[in-house]
């Protein structure tokens, strides 16, 4: 079965899928994007992810492609039409297509809609997550804009890199206050000796994260101590426990951050709870 993407009005095929040169996106980076999970082919909080999309489109000043109804229907019927039943929904929002000047268009042009999905496999997420990942941390390298999601992912992009070289699955961004402020494609968490878990609260320097959100409602309800500041790496290497957060990952345990074992070496036990757990608070679309 060939995949499909929906691309500015059109169901196509995926490998005849493309977009204009001219398009914003392509020449300026001048777009935002969403990821949701996909499970039993369904959306995953998938109006918490709408509404970080409207808020990165009014922070960049691109009008909404379509009223969001109807995005909704386009994303269910790509996931749809790609039989995906576990895996991502991506959607990317652009300027539209101009002429190259790095102003906004002189007259308002169409923004630009891509909708891809693709499956992803279960068992072997659940492996990594049995496993737990490796991080490094790199130094904070990237506009103030962060809590916009804009498709500029060019820093993210080098630091996964840098981490894959590193024999790590995650690079961690550390400001030069000398607080992680997140990962390159997943917030940043630790959980203390004594239990409480502790992520950096919400302001430009991160992303918004929406499994971040979800995660403090479940952590809310079990009762489990959350400290909403910065943390070193220092404090990172002697916690108890340490995660990431993304919609494509939930909670992924981290058993090394810099070469160094964190707690034991083995994913730790809240971290494997708020994994299980997670998917009880969250909306299913
Ligand atoms: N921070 C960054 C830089 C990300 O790319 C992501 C993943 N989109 C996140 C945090 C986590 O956000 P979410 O839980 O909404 O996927």
């Amino acid at each position: 079965m060939s995949r499909i993407a929906y691309v500015n009005g059109r169901y196509r095929e995926l490998r005849n899928a493309s977009v204009n040169v001219q398009d914003r996106g392509y020449q300026f980076a001048d777009g935002v994007y969403e990821v949701c999970e996909v499970r039993g082919g369904r959306l995953v909080d998938y109006p918490r992810h709408m509404a970080r999309l409207q808020r990165s489109l009014r922070e960049l000043r691109i009008s909404e492609p379509m009223p969001l109804p109807a995005l909704a229907i386009v994303m269910h019927e790509v996931v749809w039409r790609n039989r995906v039943t576990y895996g991502l929904v991506y959607l990317q929002v652009t300027r539209g297509v101009a002429r190259r000047d790095h102003a906004f268009p002189p007259h308002p042009v169409k923004p630009s809609v891509v909708v891809t999905a693709r499956a992803l496999n279960y068992e072997k997420n659940q492996q990594t997550a049995a496993n737990g990942i490796k991080v490094v941390t790199v130094p904070e390298n990237r506009w103030p804009r962060v809590d916009i999601k804009s498709v500029s992912l060019l820093p993210n992009v080098l630091a996964k890199q840098e981490a894959r070289e590193k024999g790590a699955y995650e690079a961690w961004y550390v400001g030069s206050d000398g607080f992680v402020t997140e990962g390159a494609s997943s917030n940043a968490w630790i959980v203390t000796t004594d239990g409480r878990v502790v992520t950096r609260s919400v302001d430009h320097g991160i992303l918004a994260g929406i499994t971040r959100a979800v995660l403090m409602e479940v952590m809310d309800a079990l009762q489990i101590r959350l400290e909403e500041r910065p943390f070193t790496p220092a404090e990172a290497y002697e916690a108890a426990e340490a995660f990431v957060t993304s919609a494509s990952q939930i909670v992924m345990p981290v058993v090394a951050i810099d070469g160094r074992t964190v707690g034991n070496g083995q994913p730790g036990g809240i971290a494997r709870r708020l994994r299980e757990e997670f998917h009880r608070f969250s909306a299913f679309s």
